[in-house]
């Protein structure tokens, strides 16, 4: 039985009437089974993979999700066109909540909504012709008059998409990647759709055709009219087919604009960070790359408050705070390092003592700091060393339990304990990010 639909804390602003698709709360959990055990005992954990997204898609428009992998996108997509069964949330497509649909109820909406996925030759069956492929949905749908009037129809979209006659008897497995991928989009526009999903299309062909496959896409969706939501995994392919971005991470989206003003206003840290790593071709718009710590966590047990808050490197510090938010960003870094228990405080002892003949705690706790503070911990308030030094101190005389306590306790950020507000700096911009809130 599917949960009921969550609205979040401050709603999004008043839509316009020009919606194809509203999405609110929208989750898909997954049960995952962990291991042997798990499975004997029929225990499992829940995968968060898409976790209360809310998107409006207007008509006509390209909306592009982006985000690392395993953030949720692909999921997203396929959730929204009911390839999944959402676990919480509703999606209106023209004023009818899908969620609630059986697969026979969805049949009438079918029609409208295409999808093109990532790998071309995966997504087409290899004991069909091209031709049977892309007539195929033009027979289920009751398109066309007779046989042949579906075959001049599928000519003229092969062509439309760069191929021919020539290739309508042909296998796909005959076809390069770029070809296949052609008949791909092909298929789901034979039916001319209202909407349509195209998760990833470019990822799989080589850099030389990913840009006709792109100029066709939005050509062709300009030329019917259709909605586009389009996943892409960077933000360098974006900025020339969408509308807007949606940045999405750890199941949940960060930020939402308009592409000139994501691109060139950003106010999400991870937005940033991902944008650093896009190449400028003027080189006075270069900035500097963000790096970000470690890897997305796991959407089995996503970070409490603000789900970035692991890897952000603009982290809000504390209002008693005395030293800059750079220096609290090291002292987090060097907090996550000892909650993680992954410090070897034996391989300290044992380097440190290769140094003299006199191993005091004091030498090993200062090898400690130099090998897992990042900077030099004697730029921080004088009070604040204090900490770091005693914290060193207490994992050197293995009172693990001592060290954690003082980080947690000392070393907090508000990024951690509360989830931040959908807040809007202009209508059409949604950023969730406690640096914006009271804005
Ligand atoms: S809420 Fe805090 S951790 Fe999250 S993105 Fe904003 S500054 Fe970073």
């Amino acid at each position: 039985m599917k949960q009921r639909v969550e609205r979040t804390a401050s709603a999004p602003p008043v839509t316009d009437g020009d919606e194809i698709i509203e999405i609110r709360g929208l989750k898909k959990h997954f049960q995952s089974s962990t291991g042997l055990v798990d499975q004997l005992f029929g225990e499992s954990t829940v995968v968060r993979a898409v976790d209360g997204v809310d998107l409006t898609i207007r008509n006509g428009e390209t909306i592009a999700v982006v985000g690392e992998s395993g953030c949720g996108k692909s999921t997203l997509a396929k959730t929204l066109l009911k390839l999944h069964e959402p676990t919480a949330g509703s999606i209106t497509y023209r004023g009818t909540d899908l969620a609630d649909l059986s697969q026979s109820e969805m049949r009438p909406f079918r029609r409208e909504m295409q999808m093109i996925l990532q790998d071309p030759l995966g997504s087409l069956n290899p004991s069909k012709t091209v031709g049977e492929i892309v007539t195929a949905p033009l027979e289920v749908h009751g398109i066309g008059s007779d046989s042949t009037d579906r075959r001049t129809r599928a000519v003229e979209l092969l062509e439309r998409v760069g191929l021919g006659a020539d290739h309508f008897n042909r296998s796909p497995r005959q076809l390069s990647g770029g070809q296949q991928q052609r008949v791909g989009i092909a298929r789901a526009l034979a039916v001319e759709p209202e909407f349509l999903v195209a998760d990833e299309p470019t990822s799989a062909l080589d850099v030389s055709v990913q840009a006709k496959v792109l100029n066709l896409l939005d050509e062709l969706t300009d030329e019917h009219g259709s909605a586009m939501l389009f996943i892409a995994h960077d933000l360098s392919t974006v900025r020339h087919i969408a509308d807007r971005v949606a940045v999405m991470y750890l199941g949940e989206i960060v930020e939402c604009a308009p592409v000139d003003e994501l691109f060139d206003a950003p106010k999400h840290p991870y937005t940033k960070a991902l944008l650093s790593a896009v190449p400028r071709i003027n080189p006075t718009d270069r900035t500097e790359r963000i790096r970000l710590d470690g890897t997305v966590p796991s959407p089995m047990d996503p970070p409490n408050g603000c789900r970035f808050h692991t890897r952000c490197h603009e982290l809000v510090p504390p209002p008693e705070w005395t030293g800059t938010q750079e220096q609290f960003r090291r002292v987090f870094t060097f907090r996550t390092s000892v909650l993680s228990e992954r410090i070897d405080v034996e391989s300290l002892r044992t380097r440190a003592s290769q140094h003299g003949e006199d191993v005091s705690t004091e030498e090993t706790a200062r090898l400690l700091l130099e090998e897992v503070y990042p900077g030099d911990p004697h730029d921080l308030p004088a009070e604040t060393y204090e900490v770091v030094w005693s914290v060193s101190l207490a994992l050197v005389e293995n009172n693990e339990h001592d060290a954690k306590k003082m980080v947690r306790e000392r070393f907090q950020t508000p990024c951690e304990r509360n989830q931040p507000e959908h807040h809007y700096p202009t209508r059409d911009h949604l950023v969730r990010c406690h640096k914006h809130d009271g804005n």
